[in-house]
């Protein structure tokens, strides 16, 4: 069987053996949404958003491009130039923004469901997700009318001061692995601040960012502050990076994509970027450390989010007098890991976020064994089971002695991004 998408699938609806939990809310918006509208892409094209346990459509999403990047700039520049956001005062963006943390109270199920649906991640972490945005929310509204300038000493008769004043239009790109705080990262700042926004969500997880944008309307914000435009990277989010019009972009993803971003924000308008990469942590474990609470911490620092995490511990360097020890117990913790779907009680991990990402992970799977690891744990060909990797080899390891960073296998070196347990040696 083929994703429309055309990927092939691993059917993981079968592989968990189970019939996939019902989800318990049902998709309400699906358009972009431009000046406070939702609205259809102006070239009425449509793409697929797909359920990561069974690759069966969730629902089809408007699919904004340049044109409709252009759209939602021109919203937010006008809402900038001329609309009250940036006029009014800071306590009155302050109360929208609480409203609105309050609605995300009020929906915290619905939103957390959809969630959970949309990104595979387990429904009981997405709802602790939702907590965590409200709260931040509330936290950036705080900030709105906190944002002061200094008086700074002059020589002689002079009044010298600074003065911070909202930047613009921002644009905001963000990635699948942790929607909405990605959202409310990029959203929550600007929003304080007075800025518009133009937003666009990963073409993996467009939903909830068109949910609690409802929301957030609902709770008060005037026409066009916030624009939400679901698509691909190399489309509408090449064009929002490249926008004339945009004052300020928010970028964060895989490392390769924000050197793209960064060079098409320089050719245009030189827009000031913040980027926010890919990473491979160290989590490092000595000879004196307590060796079942460090596999616990080692194994939570790695497989949390289905290892779909920009600072998972991904390199797990062990001491070797513990190494043996250590190795055994990740193995037993990781195949003890709860892996299924994320709507059943108890998950610890739901599966990957969709066959792309599911067959980098085999790669590298299978290149670690090619240079030389032992595959400890796991099977190989399931994305939904936990994976441990020891590498073993000799000579790899006198290098590790030496010095860990002339370590050349991919799997120590590259992000893996999935539920990959490298444990190298040290001494
Ligand atoms: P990605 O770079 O493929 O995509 C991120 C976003 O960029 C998506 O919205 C995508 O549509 C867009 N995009 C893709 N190509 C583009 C282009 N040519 N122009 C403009 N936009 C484009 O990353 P991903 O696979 O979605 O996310 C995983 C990566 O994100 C990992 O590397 C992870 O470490 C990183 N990440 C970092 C952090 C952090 O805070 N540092 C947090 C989460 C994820």
């Amino acid at each position: 069987m083929l994703f429309p998408s055309g990927k092939t699938t691993t059917n993981l609806s079968k592989r968990m053996s189970e019939v996939p939990i019902k989800p318990p809310v049902e998709v309400k918006y699906t358009q972009l949404l431009i000046d406070g509208k939702f609205v259809d892409a102006a070239s009425g094209k449509t793409f697929q958003t797909l359920d990561p346990r069974t690759g069966e459509v969730i629902a089809n999403v408007a699919e904004g491009d340049a044109e409709d990047i252009n759209r939602a700039v021109a919203a937010a520049r006008k809402a900038f130039d001329e609309g009250p956001w940036p006029r009014m005062t800071a306590y009155e963006r302050q109360k929208v923004l609480l409203r609105f943390a309050n609605l995300l109270e009020q929906h915290n199920d619905e939103i957390s469901a959809l969630e959970a649906w949309d990104s595979g991640k387990p429904y009981q972490n997405a709802l602790i997700e939702v907590s965590m945005v409200t709260r931040l929310m509330r936290y950036n509204a705080g900030w709105a009318d906190k944002i002061h300038g200094l008086t700074v000493p002059a020589d002689g008769p002079f009044h010298m001061q600074t003065l911070y004043e909202p930047i613009g239009v921002a644009g905001g790109i963000i990635p699948w692995n942790f929607p909405l705080p990605m959202y409310a990262w990029k959203v929550g700042p600007a929003l304080a601040c007075g800025c518009t926004v133009v937003l666009k969500p990963a073409e993996q997880t467009p939903l909830t960012a068109l949910l609690v944008s409802k929301l957030l309307y609902e709770a008060g914000l005037p026409p066009g502050v916030l624009n939400v435009i679901p698509g691909y990277g190399p489309t509408a989010g090449a064009a929002l990076a490249s926008h004339m019009d945009v004052d300020k972009l928010a970028f964060t993803g895989s490392t390769e994509t924000g050197k793209i971003v960064l060079d098409l924000a320089t050719k245009s308008n030189l827009k000031p970027v913040t980027l926010e990469l890919g990473g491979k942590s160290p989590f490092i474990v000595c000879e004196d450390a307590d060796v079942d609470k460090a596999v616990e911490l080692a194994h939570m620092a790695l497989f949390f989010n289905q290892g779909e995490c920009c600072a998972a511990g991904s390199r797990t360097f062990v001491h070797e007098r513990i190494y043996d020890e250590f190795v055994q117990k990740a193995k037993q913790r990781a195949m003890k890991r709860s892996v299924g779907d994320p709507f059943k009680e108890g998950t610890e991990q739901g599966p990957q976020i969709d066959n792309e990402q599911f067959n980098k992970i085999l790669k590298y799977i299978k290149s670690g064994v090619e240079s030389g690891a032992t595959l400890e744990s796991g099977e190989k060909d399931s994305a939904t089971r936990a994976i441990t990797l020891s590498p073993q080899c000799s000579q790899m390891l006198r290098q590790l002695t030496v010095n860990f960073y002339k370590d050349d296998m991919l799997i120590a070196k590259d992000e893996i991004f999935g539920p990959v347990q490298t444990i190298l040696k040290f001494k």
